[in-house]
């Protein structure tokens, strides 16, 4: 076992990447659930024989990294260093690595590992994994127990088998979102075989949302926004959607009362899942990606009255999310980004509260210097 409980406690920098002792890099961090994040310096593990280091180059700001970051689902670690959509440039490998050489491009997204024997791991499917998946932060390492630390930082370590080549043709800026964003609308939409002839309707436009809307047009499903924000109706038909909808408008959501066949539900707040449920057909699907921090109420009498399914999903395992960003790559599909200093963290997670991002944030990590 080469890992870091056994490895040299002498300490390298970034800048010198080393295979056989822990590496320090800088990070941002909150220490609790009600301080902001700030500067913050972390160590990464020494390099296991299947490992690689990336230099991270950018990394998208998901909506979980708020929740997580204040604790809303009860289950953050402190310290926690968020971002699970990272991109970069890998920087050393293991002596066993395959998949990569020093100086490719490569992407990290949601979970760095899993059991890789139960039977939803043999299927392909990690994030359900009979032991729980180990998250990219605030999460235990399987083999030394430490904490994970996500992307807000200079660089990482990951196991090859948990790291996904990237297009090389996309700007690498506006691909880190489809590390988490892209793989979390990807795999329900193809999972519900939404395409031609299906009538879908996407709730709330994010950075989950926008993702949704570019993969449904491109699938041939008709698309409809289900926003709260009047302001977006032009950006959801540039996105791809075909129709645009009010959801605060009562007459515009009675107009769509049983009208479509499937729902993606990306809402980050509380709502009315009924309200959206009775929007169904006969035998609709709603599948809730969004996770509000408080608990649905289910009127089941909506699901009853058209045989209609209330479902969920969670990222996608590691071979849809590699056929997912080879998708991307071929169909020139790629996240609308802000750019960030990281410096601005605590103003963009405010302004992602309040419906205001374009439609992701992404950090450049040159500015964490
Ligand atoms: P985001 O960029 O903040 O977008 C969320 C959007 O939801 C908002 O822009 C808004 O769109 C809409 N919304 C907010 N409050 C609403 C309400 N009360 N009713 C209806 N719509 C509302 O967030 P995100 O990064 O896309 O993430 C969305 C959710 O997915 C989060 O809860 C996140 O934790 C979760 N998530 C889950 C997974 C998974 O594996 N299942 C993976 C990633 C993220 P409008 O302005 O258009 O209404
Ligand atoms: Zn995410
Ligand atoms: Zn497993």
């Amino acid at each position: 076992m080469t890992d870091a409980s056994t490895a040299s406690s002498t300490q390298t920098s970034v800048d010198s990447p080393a295979t056989t002792r822990k590496s320090t890099t800088k990070a941002y961090a909150a220490q609790a659930p009600d301080t902001p994040l700030a500067p913050f310096q972390i160590d990464r593990r020494a390099l296991r024989p299947h490992d690689v280091q990336v230099e991270i180059l950018y990394c998208g700001v998901c909506h979980s990294d708020l929740h997580m970051a204040r604790n809303e689902w009860g289950q953050t670690i402190y310290p926690v260093v968020p971002g699970h959509e990272i991109v970069g440039r890998v920087t050393a490998v293991g002596d066993h690595v395959t998949k990569f050489k020093r100086g490719d491009l490569a992407g990290v997204g949601v979970m760095v590992d899993a059991c890789r024997e139960c039977s939803t791991c043999v299927k392909g499917l990690e994030q359900y994994c009979k032991e729980g998946m180990v998250l990219t932060y605030s999460s235990h390492d399987k083999i030394s127990g430490e904490i994970t630390y996500g992307g807000y930082s200079k660089q990482i370590v990951v196991d090859q088998d948990f790291t996904f080549r990237v297009p090389e043709n996309l700007p690498l800026a506006q691909v880190a979102p489809l590390l988490c964003a892209g793989i979390t609308t990807y795999s329900p939409l193809r999972h519900w075989n939404v395409g031609n002839g299906t009538k879908l309707g996407v709730i709330g436009l994010g950075g989950l949302g926008h993702m949704a809307l570019k993969f449904g047009a491109s699938f041939g499903a008709e698309v409809t926004l289900l926003s709260t924000s009047p302001d977006k109706a032009a950006d959801a038909r540039r996105l791809g959607a075909h129709k645009f909808a009010l959801t605060r408008d009562p007459q515009q959501v009675k107009a769509l009362s049983g009208y479509f066949d499937f729902i993606l539900d990306t809402a980050s707040a509380p709502h009315d899942y009924n309200m959206y449920l009775e929007m169904l057909n006969l035998d609709g699907v709603m599948t809730c990606v969004g996770i509000p921090p408080a608990p649905a109420v289910i009127q089941i009498f909506t699901l009853m009255g058209g045989r209609r399914s209330l479902a969920s999903s969670g990222i996608g395992g590691v071979p849809e999310t590699q056929e997912m960003l080879d998708y991307c790559g071929e169909h020139n599909i790629s996240s609308d980004i802000e750019l960030i200093d990281i410096a601005k963290i605590n103003e963009a997670f405010e302004r992602m509260l309040k419906g205001d991002v374009r439609y992701r944030f992404v950090i450049d990590m040159a500015s964490l210097a």
